[in-house]
């Protein structure tokens, strides 16, 4: 155990029907820096199944006001929370380069992502549209209307710690639902933040509920208890595979975002200087811990050599250290476990026949990196398309690169993954953009910059084994998520119409 350094550090509480409360066994986890393990962050709550139902509970007790009470004021609360959270951005934002890590312009970014999502949503406080439609006879109405489906659980990741849990929780909560989230135990600082200032904008007690731990003790009964009737799960593909096994087994409705394995096209007539400079970005930023990392970057042989030495050049001044520094570009990564992980990639990687350690691969340990987890951006040349390292999410600073004849064969290779999250083309070319925007297989394609950069507005989430078909942000998505269609008839013609049989 990593001696505590003497920082300013408080111990926090489950937040259930409205009380900041215990948990029910009294344990408690360590949060610790990962720029600096000496640094307590806090001590937040190891929850039990105790907590869950008492959370569950006054999620239950909640409901039916919730839900009685109209969506503009519904929409009302959520305003002032988008409020609240422009004030404190700056004081969240270093909360979370504590807890998690990633440069204070990331984590401003991610407090930004919770207040575009909290204004954009409460927008739709004066929409939820539904919509009519002629029946087919006469004198009867058809209409559907959304309606909220009950209590949902929310499971977060800890990279994005408080943008995530703002695209699952905003949509629930304009729909009338209520809801227990369980944010990672790695970062439950960033979530406490966010239903702090919900409790603080006046969202009712037992509506929003927080209860935090491991995903064993907290997560699993999230995704088995019998009044929960929906799971927004976020995080790999390994967990999210047992959180909707749990899910299907007990009948609930469950959408799930996981893992990337995400790609770079770079062709022949790119402009080299700025594809390396994405590629910096999207394979770096955040210490390639992000689902949407750039993990693999496919080059056109033509333009390789010369991409590889901008690239080279750029991750070289990359300057790695405590997020909190302004002179910081790249952060540690989150914990010890994803060191070892992260490690044992770089191995595989370099004892994969024909592929080349070109930069990095090392832990910093000396000086100001002594006491965090720090790994050095690692790129790897003339990757293989099966190899390990260019099939596996590795999230971390490690990116492939793969040489590639022609825009067909980039195309090939960049598909050929069991993921489908973000995909990107470099390219001047209107054709070659167009062509490979219509035949890649994933969730998101950006043109002309990296995998990362979505905004709240368009959809979010991938195909294959990333998620099970559901996309979160923009409106329609989410809605579709955190609502049910109801289908209503209104019949008055003041006698028996058979649908089917009468016309
Ligand atoms: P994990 O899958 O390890 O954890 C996600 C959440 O699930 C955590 O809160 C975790 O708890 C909880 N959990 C763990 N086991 C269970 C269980 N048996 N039942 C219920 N909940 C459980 O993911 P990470 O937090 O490590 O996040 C990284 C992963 O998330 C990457 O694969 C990344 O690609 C993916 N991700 C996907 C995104 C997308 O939108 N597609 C966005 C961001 C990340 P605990 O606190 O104990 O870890």
């Amino acid at each position: 155990m990593a001696k505590s350094k003497s920082t300013k550090s408080e111990t926090y509480k489950n937040y259930i029907n409205g009380r900041w409360v215990k948990p029910a066994a009294g344990q408690m986890i360590e949060n610790r820096n990962p720029a600096d393990t000496r640094e307590l962050v806090g001590l937040f709550p190891a929850s039990t199944d105790e907590d869950v139902e008492a959370a569950v509970a006054a999620a239950r007790e909640a409901f039916p006001k919730w839900k009685a009470t109209p969506a503009p004021k519904r929409a009302e609360m959520l305003f002032e929370l988008g409020r609240i959270l422009t004030a404190r951005k700056d004081q969240f934002a270093k909360d979370m380069t504590r807890e998690m890590g990633k440069v204070l312009k990331e984590t401003g970014g991610d407090v930004q992502e919770a207040i575009d999502m909290t204004f954009y949503t409460a927008g739709e406080g004066r929409r939820l549209h539904g919509y009519t439609t002629p029946s087919e006879l006469q004198n009867k109405m058809a209409m559907c209307v959304r309606q909220p489906v009950g209590l949902c659980s929310l499971i977060t990741p800890w990279n994005f710690p408080m943008a995530i849990p703002s695209w699952k929780m905003m949509p629930a909560l304009i729909c009338g639902n209520t809801l227990v989230i369980k944010p990672a135990e790695d970062t439950p600082l960033s979530t406490v933040n966010l239903v702090k200032a919900a409790e603080e904008a006046g969202i009712p007690a037992g509506v929003i509920n927080i209860v935090m731990g491991t995903g064993d003790s907290a997560g699993a009964p999230l995704t088995t208890h019998r009044d929960i009737r929906l799971v927004s799960f976020t995080g790999s593909t390994e967990t999210g595979r047992i959180v909707s096994t749990n899910a299907a087994q007990h009948g609930k409705i469950c959408s799930l975002e996981m893992g990337g394995k995400n790609v770079i096209m770079v062709m022949d007539d790119a402009d080299i200087e700025l594809a390396a400079e994405g590629t910096v970005w999207g394979a770096f930023g955040t210490s390639g811990q992000r689902c949407t990392a750039s993990s693999r970057v496919v080059v056109h042989k033509k333009v390789y050599k010369k991409f590889v030495e901008k690239l080279t050049e750029k991750a070289k001044a990359l300057r790695i250290g405590n997020g909190l520094s302004k002179n910081v570009d790249m952060g540690p990564v989150i914990n010890q476990a994803a060191v070892n992980k992260i490690l044992s990639y770089i191995e595989i990687g370099k004892n994969e026949d024909g592929a080349t350690l070109h930069l990095g691969g090392n832990r910093l340990e000396k000086g100001d990196h002594k006491h965090g987890y720090f790994i050095e951006p690692t790129i790897f040349t003339d990757v293989a398309p099966q190899m390990r390292i260019a099939q596996e999410e590795i999230f971390g600073p490690v990116v492939s690169i793969i040489p590639c004849r022609n825009l067909d064969e980039a195309i090939e290779i960049s598909n050929g993954v069991k993921y489908g999250l973000s995909s990107s083309i470099y390219t001047q070319d209107v054709n070659q953009a167009f062509t490979a925007m219509e035949r890649m297989y994933t969730g998101i394609f950006y043109v002309n910059s990296a995998t990362i950069g979505a905004e709240v507005h368009l959809p979010f989430g991938g195909t294959k084994a990333t998620g099970n078909g559901h996309r979160e942000g923009a409106m329609a998505s989410s809605l579709d998520i955190f609502s049910e269609w109801k289908a209503i008839y209104v019949d008055y013609s003041g006698r028996l119409q058979k649908a089917q049989i009468d016309n």
